[in-house]
């Protein structure tokens, strides 16, 4: 079986072929600046590594392009869209109506258009991906796949929020968390490796890209999470502030500041780039250290020290815990974090090494804390489409 996954922007669509039979990926690449004359396609498969500029006036001729360019035979890659039998869209808010991946009609459309006042800039572009899609590969069944059903298992003590509770019965607000497809392809990747069932693991699950989020997973299933009704709530990020007294805002606007200026400040001003004034980079960031950049220093400073202060909360709450995960270009690569992470966290028996923090990168899993380490502080690469593809294959095999 042969299934296409994608990820649709506002501007773009990222994509990835699989099949299925050995989760081999025979082509991937984005779309971007979809709307513009600017528009470029780059496609990575086994014959090209192409990269030109394209006419996509849509998201619909955006595909049209993707799909013409994997039937070229000079690629080999596909003889016939109609090979494609499964596509799975990465559809980021399902509220609490998508608690799974689903097949796509009309009801579950409805749902995503219903949950775009949660993810205004995300859904609705998801749903012009899945149209777009829908005309373009007719012959095919349409799966999304949501960010936020891993993080539907939270209990009510750590989704709702202590406000009056008419905000949650009238305006929805809560928290619903956010990568999700990462958090449960890493914990699912470190049940296998850690050879234990995938429904008996307690792990505390690290995600650390551009945003960041951690997740407290108890027997599989998570039971809290950093992120809250948006993506701002808890780890420091790139540009965003994570937690913060909520009154700092409404003060903020008292001195004169409009909700929106307010609003764009913590989300693409604030976090790495905010404290440092230099980089929202990680790599550029430690550069700055280097160079002895006190900013830059202390927003690493904080960056570790939030997630270190959430694993003890986390511990608090999980009856044990098998391994700490990190995952994200940070947590995959970044020797000098992820080392300060292991340190910190020699209070609950971890035992960096600094030997097996060198050699886990660059796609590898592996422990970075010594044997015998009480706790095991993992690095494994995360895999969302393949997650989205596995969950594409299962739905169009039938098997639910
Ligand atoms: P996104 O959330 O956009 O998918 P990524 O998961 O790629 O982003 O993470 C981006 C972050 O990872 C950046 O801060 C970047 O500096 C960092 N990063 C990526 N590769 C490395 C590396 N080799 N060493 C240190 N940091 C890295």
């Amino acid at each position: 079986m042969k299934v296409f996954v994608v990820n649709c922007g506002s501007s773009s669509i990222k994509y990835q072929l699989f099949k299925m039979t050995n989760e081999q990926v025979l082509a991937k690449g984005i779309v971007e600046r979809v709307g513009t004359d600017e528009a470029t396609l780059e496609m990575q498969a086994e014959r090209t590594n192409l990269k030109t500029t394209v006419s996509a006036a849509n998201h619909t001729e955006a595909f049209n392009i993707i799909l013409e360019t994997l039937i070229d035979p000079r690629l080999g890659v596909l003889e016939s869209p109609d090979q494609i039998e499964g596509v799975g869209h990465r559809v980021v808010h399902g509220g609490e109506d998508a608690t799974k991946s689903a097949r796509i009609n009309d009801d579950l459309i409805a749902v995503i258009e219903k949950n775009s006042k949660l993810a205004p800039l995300h859904n609705p572009a998801n749903i012009a991906g899945i149209r777009a899609a829908m005309a373009a590969i007719p012959n095919a069944e349409h799966i999304a796949v949501f960010d936020t059903a891993f993080l539907s298992t939270l209990p009510p003590k750590a989704y709702r929020y202590a406000v009056p509770a008419e905000w949650y019965t009238k305006h929805n607000v809560r928290r619903y968390g956010f990568h999700g497809t990462s958090h449960r392809y890493v914990a699912l990747r470190a049940a296998e490796l850690l050879g234990k069932p995938a429904d008996k693991i307690n792990l505390i699950t690290v995600h650390l890209g551009n945003g960041c989020s951690m997740t407290a997973v108890k027997g599989g299933k998570a039971i809290d999470h950093t992120m809250g009704m948006t993506p701002l709530e808890g780890l420091v990020m790139g540009t965003r502030s994570g937690d913060l007294d909520p009154a700092i805002p409404l003060y903020m606007i008292s001195q004169g500041m409009k909700p929106e200026e307010v609003d764009a400040a913590l989300n693409k001003d604030s976090g790495l780039l905010g404290v440092s004034g230099l980089s929202n980079d990680m790599r550029d960031l430690l550069g700055h250290c280097e160079k002895g950049a006190e900013s830059a220093k202390l927003a690493v400073e904080m960056f570790v020290y939030r997630i270190v202060k959430y694993v003890g909360a986390y511990f608090a709450i999980l009856p044990s815990v098998d391994a700490v995960v990190l995952t994200g270009g940070i947590g995959e690569n970044s020797l000098p974090v992820r080392q300060k992470i292991c340190e910190q966290l020699a209070s609950f028996g971890a035992i960096a090494d600094e030997q097996r923090n060198i050699t886990t990168t660059r796609g590898k899993a592996g422990p970075l804390t010594a044997n015998g380490s009480k706790l095991p502080i993992w690095a494994i690469p995360t895999n969302e489409e393949l997650m989205i593809a596995r969950d594409t294959r299962r739905i169009v095999a039938g098997a639910e």
